[in-house]
């Protein structure tokens, strides 16, 4: 859902409790971090979560970051184990992402991990961020609050420019932002640094005592053998279908006659929510899948790339 009128709610106590109130009801709030604004909305809900690809016009599904008050939030998400304990001792609240295994029965929207069996998860140091985490009390998705492609806010004036009328609230804390991000580690494997940022290699390393694997891309997610391995079915995938061909299970959207459908009413925002559950619940039947046609306007561009993907042809 995109609200009409955007809200300017100030750090206090009653803007923040309202500003958690509009994450309930599954609303964008654009918040303050160390690092810059964030365009927040509730992790577990597939609609806020659609709804930030849409306020920011992002035309692919990257996996987002989920804030969270406290290491025993993070914990009831993601899989702890004594390397992430040490870290997050050392460095929470502060600019360190830890990408760890999700939890069995984790409840997080598969359109804020893209579809992986990981968590990327931070307990931010900002303290209105932190009173708004923990007032809300769950996973806030948040990547950065601007339109795609522009550059990321530091003052609530930013955010207004870029999403006003876009988003149901600002909450406004004044200029933030040391405009270094948080630095990502994956723990889920071997340790390894997926980005760097705000808190340095080094520190990581003698905290831990081991180096860390160092990825050159610096985006691991968008290396191709990467995207086919997590994001592919096992099955082909033909797009643009207007109905089955001889095995093929339909993933449909709008209303035809298929096996699972990403939206009835060829809603893109319900489409996009769906969209990452549907694919492994028709890779369950080991069929090849076909989808429909999805127009490409607004949502439609991401959730095409993500098919396209699926549909590439596989390294061997
Ligand atoms: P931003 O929202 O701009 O701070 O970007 C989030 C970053 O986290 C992106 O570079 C993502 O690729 C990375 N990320 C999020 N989730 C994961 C994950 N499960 N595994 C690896 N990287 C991740
Ligand atoms: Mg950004």
């Amino acid at each position: 859902m995109i609200s009409s009128g955007t809200q300017e709610l100030t750090a206090n106590p009653d803007g923040i409790e309202r500003a958690a109130d509009l994450l309930r009801q599954g609303l964008l709030v654009a918040l303050p971090t160390e690092t810059v604004y964030g365009l927040g909305g509730d992790a577990r809900n597939g609609q806020a979560v659609a709804s930030i690809y849409e306020a920011k016009g992002r035309p692919s599904f990257n996996p987002l970051i989920a804030h969270v008050a406290s290491v025993s939030a993070a914990q009831r998400f993601a899989q702890w184990s004594d390397q992430a304990e040490q870290l997050a001792q050392a460095f929470w609240p502060g600019p360190l992402t830890l990408v760890l295994p999700l939890r069995e029965g984790h409840g997080i929207s598969a359109l804020v991990t893209a579809g992986l069996d990981t968590l990327a998860v931070r307990v931010p140091a900002h303290p209105t961020a932190r009173a708004l985490l923990a007032a809300f009390d769950g996973p806030v998705a948040a990547p950065s609050a601007n339109p795609s492609g522009l550059i990321s806010p530091t003052t609530a004036d930013h955010v207004w420019a870029g999403l006003g009328g876009k988003i149901a609230a600002v909450l406004d804390a004044g200029p933030c932002g040391v405009g270094l991000e948080s630095t990502i580690v994956g723990l889920a494997g071997e340790p390894t640094l997926l980005r760097p940022g705000g808190v340095a290699l080094e520190q990581i390393e003698q905290e831990l005592g081991v180096h860390l694997h160092v990825h050159q891309s610096g985006d691991l997610l968008t290396a191709p053998g990467q995207l086919q391995s997590h994001y592919a079915p096992d099955a082909p995938v033909r797009l643009n279908a207007a109905s089955r061909h001889g095995e093929e299970v339909l993933l449909g959207f709008g209303p035809v006659d298929c096996d699972l459908n990403l939206s009835v009413n060829a809603n893109l925002t319900e489409a996009a929510a769906n969209l990452f559950a549907s694919l492994h619940e028709l890779n369950k039947s080991g069929r090849p899948i076909a989808v429909s046609p999805i127009p490409d306007a607004g949502l439609g561009a991401a959730i095409n790339d993500r098919l396209r993907r699926a549909a590439a042809p596989r390294d061997s």
